[in-house]
């Protein structure tokens, strides 16, 4: 069975969820996507019973904090259970070129030099272009530039092993030339900032992200059948569900989900 578990749903200020991540679940096996801000990935992945000698493929989307530094403690903790003999395997890590040096900087400060020394044999960075393809798991996915103005970001887009198209358009609102990648999915991970009537609020347009409603509206356009919606703002997250769905159903034709972190679907 192939199950999504999303182990983060805020944006970078949430302090009543963890930042947006997510795993995919192959078999035993893993591929996890983003690890979020920091040592909260550790127990986001206890709570969701994923146990680290299972992930074996991280793709770290851009260099910002709610998704780079979980990445840190990623590394520290499956380095250590290598030197350990806990670990069967390598340790592939896939990002866009540009993001290995400033990745490998923080790590060098960060993380002791006998689990540094791994990286390289038993920890494999993966440079990507846009356009790039890579076996990860079962599958084969499609790394895409977004084209952001703040951070080089990329996104990707795969088939499932039951056929199903599957596409995360990274933390910003997709725009044209990433429609090739999103038309007619059936799985969508977009951003949605926070509800379009507080868009006076939390002004997401200057931040480069989306609402509720303008999110929706893009995945109607592009015939996407299952939408998911995430990175968003947590002033009301005990509603946020019941809200965002609210505002975003009249825009929106197919099956639209508001997770909360820790929720699993069956894909
Ligand atoms: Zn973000």
């Amino acid at each position: 069975m192939e199950e999504l578990i999303i182990l983060g749903t805020g944006n970078a200020n949430v302090t009543k969820c963890y930042n947006t991540c997510f795993a995919i679940k192959s078999g035993e096996e893993y591929f996890l996507v983003d690890a979020g801000g920091g040592n909260g990935i550790l127990r986001q992945l206890e709570l969701a019973e994923i146990p680290m000698e299972k992930i074996h493929h991280i793709f770290l989307s851009h260099e910002h904090t709610d998704h780079l530094l979980g990445m840190i403690w990623m590394i520290r903790m499956i380095a250590q259970r290598i030197k350990q003999g806990k670990y069967e395997g390598k340790l592939h890590l896939y990002m866009h070129s540009d993001l290995i040096e400033p990745l490998m900087t923080i790590v060098r400060l960060t993380v002791q030099g006998k689990f540094v020394k791994l990286i390289g044999d038993m920890i494999l960075l993966h440079p990507l272009e846009d356009g790039d393809q890579a076996q990860i798991l079962d599958y084969c996915p499609t790394f895409f530039d977004i084209r952001s103005e703040k951070a080089k970001q990329y996104g990707f887009t795969m088939r499932l092993l039951n056929g199903k198209k599957f596409t995360f358009a990274g933390d910003e609102p997709c725009r044209e030339w990433e429609y090739p990648y999103a038309e007619g999915a059936d799985w969508f991970l977009h951003e949605a900032f926070c509800l379009y009537r507080d868009r006076e609020i939390y002004k997401p347009h200057e931040k480069f992200h989306t609402t509720v409603k303008e999110a929706c509206e893009t995945a109607e356009k592009l015939h996407v059948k299952n939408l998911i919606l995430y990175h968003t703002e947590d002033r009301n997250y005990e509603n946020r569900k019941e809200l965002y769905t609210a505002e975003g159903r009249p825009y929106f034709s197919g099956n639209l989900y508001v997770p909360y972190d820790l929720e699993r679907f069956e894909l």
